[in-house]
């Protein structure tokens, strides 16, 4: 566990998490980017750029990478983890993350919106069978049978882990290709998910028309609703609401980019780091 304060922390490394440590390093501030990976999958899937002002046609990945290079060059620190939850203490704010916990002064939520709704059921079964971290809620099922719904290839590992401790693992990818195999005891199936149920803890799992009978289900999506990250933050239609300083209803927590709603666009996440990191700076610098 790190003790060390940073001044600003940013989760997500996205174009406005980058954007924000940019111009937060531009500002001599320390800044750790915490992302679940090195260049956003949103990025990744956009096949050709030809909006960002200045550059005429660039692929989503390229630009993610000079992204990425620039932030880098600049004096960002890196950790490849995922926020799974924020608590306030003082005027610090813990970071839990799957890897380590980390301190900080001010945060960055740039998190992106998430594409997968909910599944029915999921809310009312969280903490009661629905676990987001294998890793961390796995040896609950220690010889019981659990599903995994995956949005994410790096999902595989988790299904591995979990097929150590369990039973037996239906894993469920919502991506394709499918994998062709994970461990012995692992049931790859395709389909979607229709519907968690179950009575106090959760009992089944529908999936096209099977119900499948499990005691957990592990869901690995792209992030974290930011709901579930930090209690209190304000959130309607799904956006995070945010002031003319991206700062949130939580004092010294900022959100910039995709999950403080539309134009879901790269420049507008950018601008939008870029003011969060100068409000943060200038904050930090009043202490
Ligand atoms: C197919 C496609 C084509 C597109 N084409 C264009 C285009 O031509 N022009 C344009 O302007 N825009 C385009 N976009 C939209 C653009 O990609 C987004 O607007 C932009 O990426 C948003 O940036 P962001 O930093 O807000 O979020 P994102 O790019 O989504 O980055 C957020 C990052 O945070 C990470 N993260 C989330 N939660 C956590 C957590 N708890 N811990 C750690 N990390 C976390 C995510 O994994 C992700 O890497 C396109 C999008 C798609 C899908």
């Amino acid at each position: 566990m790190s003790t060390f304060v940073w001044p600003i922390l940013i989760i997500g490394g996205g174009p406005a998490g980058l954007s924000a440590a940019i111009n937060a390093r531009k500002r001599n501030k320390q800044v750790l980017v915490l992302a679940k990976e090195q260049i956003s999958h949103k990025l990744q899937a956009a096949p050709k750029v030809a909006n960002y002002p200045g550059i005429a046609d660039i692929t989503g990945t390229e630009l993610g990478k000079a992204l990425y290079e620039h932030a880098s060059a600049m004096g960002t620190e890196f950790k490849r983890d995922e926020a799974q939850q924020i608590v306030k203490d003082g005027d610090v704010f813990w970071v839990m993350g799957r890897e380590e916990q980390y301190q900080a002064r001010k945060l960055l939520l740039a998190v992106g919106v998430m594409e997968n709704k909910s599944i029915p059921g999921e809310n009312e079964f969280e903490g009661k069978g629905v676990s987001y971290c294998a890793t961390c809620d796995g040896a609950f099922f220690r010889g019981k049978d659990v599903a995994m719904i995956a949005y994410l290839p790096e999902a595989e590992t988790e299904a591995r882990f979990l097929a150590g401790i369990c039973r037996r693992v239906y894993y469920i990818p919502q991506y394709r290709p499918l994998p062709q195999s994970i461990a012995e005891n692992v049931t790859i199936l395709s389909g979607v998910p229709k519907s968690i149920t179950g009575q106090e803890t959760v009992a089944a799992i529908e999936i096209g028309d099977q119900s499948l009978s499990v005691q957990g289900i592990f869901i690995e999506r792209p992030g974290i609703p930011p709901l579930k990250l930090i209690d209190g933050l304000q959130i309607v239609n799904e956006k995070i609401i945010i002031d003319e300083n991206m700062e949130t209803n939580i004092p010294g927590v900022y959100a910039a980019g995709d999950c403080t709603g539309r134009p879901w666009q790269i420049a507008r996440a950018v601008g939008q780091g870029q003011i969060a990191a100068i409000a943060m700076a200038k904050e930090l610098d009043k202490r």
